[in-house]
């Protein structure tokens, strides 16, 4: 039996992946602003530096200083009066404040793994506002939320996204992630049937374009398909994946940017 500890538990895909895991047998720490059905539920706002704190200490508490797995899906999603702040603070820094506090508990394992909720709109959203992904790169989370809030939040979604992509494979490689037995992985779904989707949906203003987006496979995706990839990557078998961001969106990526991956890598200068 494993601990692992999921944010966002309360909803879709952190739900979705939670309901897995506890059939499996293990145990589950959710971390939501509503209570999650988890083996243990821990209510923090985690687009808040208190709120994360609050909830590293709760699943220290709770998982004994060892820690197994860590899914960090909190995150919410663009739409027109959101501020683009809010997700700078809850997408990005309350998933990589939230991992970095669970470095030595992950450790502790000797053999952990964290899965982060990167998105296919890093690849797929035209126009991606690079000046927010490097604004987040910094660290400087007030700094960043100045920037969020002139791009908005429609924008700052797959920039909080690509981001967070990036922060975790930089540091996936190193010693004091794979060295210590913490694989690291993103993986990138497309439009999945969560609560996140339907109030988009809802939105007068992008309710009718989310509908025209290209999807090949001809259906939107489930929780529990994204839910699958989760708990594939947290097991046994998915030891030799480090610092991957794995695709899982019905082929829109293929389709949109089929010959920008693979990309040769240039002879260094
Ligand atoms: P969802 O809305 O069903 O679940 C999100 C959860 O985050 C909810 O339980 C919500 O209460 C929680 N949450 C919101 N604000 C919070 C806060 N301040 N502090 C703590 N928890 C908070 O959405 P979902 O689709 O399951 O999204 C899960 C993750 O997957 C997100 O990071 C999202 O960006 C990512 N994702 C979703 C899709 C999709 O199409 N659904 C696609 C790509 C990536």
């Amino acid at each position: 039996m494993k601990t692992i500890a999921i944010t966002g538990a309360a909803s879709g895909i952190g739900r979705a992946t939670a309901a897995q895991l506890q059939s499996e047998g293990h145990r589950t720490i959710g971390v939501d602003v509503n209570k999650a059905n988890t083996s243990k539920s821990l209510i923090a706002d985690l687009s808040t530096h208190d709120g994360r704190k609050a909830a590293v200490a709760g699943i220290l508490e709770h998982c004994d200083g060892k820690l197994d797995g860590f899914v960090p899906c909190a995150g919410l999603s663009g739409l027109p009066d959101r501020p683009g702040s809010l997700l700078v603070s809850l997408n990005y820094f309350g998933t990589v404040e939230m991992i970095d506090g669970l470095h030595d508990a992950l450790a502790a394992s000797g053999e952990a793994s964290v899965v982060a909720l990167s998105s296919n709109s890093t690849t797929t959203a035209p126009g991606l506002p690079m000046k927010l992904v490097e604004a987040l790169a910094t660290g400087d989370e007030e700094a960043a939320r100045a920037v969020g809030d002139k791009t908005g939040s429609l924008m700052a979604y797959p920039a909080t996204k690509m981001a967070l992509a990036r922060w975790l494979r930089e540091r996936a490689v190193k010693e004091e992630w794979i060295g210590r037995g913490i694989n690291m992985n993103a993986i990138a779904p497309g439009k999945t049937e969560t609560a996140m989707v339907a109030e988009g949906m809802a939105d007068p203003a992008i309710g009718p374009h989310m509908d025209k987006f290209p999807m090949p496979i001809g259906r939107n995706g489930k929780p529990e398909e994204i839910a699958s990839l989760i708990c594939f990557l947290l097991g046994p078998t998915a030891r030799f994946f480090v610092g991957s961001v794995i695709f899982i969106d019905g082929g829109t990526d293929a389709l949109l940017r089929t010959n920008d991956f693979p990309a040769a890598f240039p002879i260094p200068s």
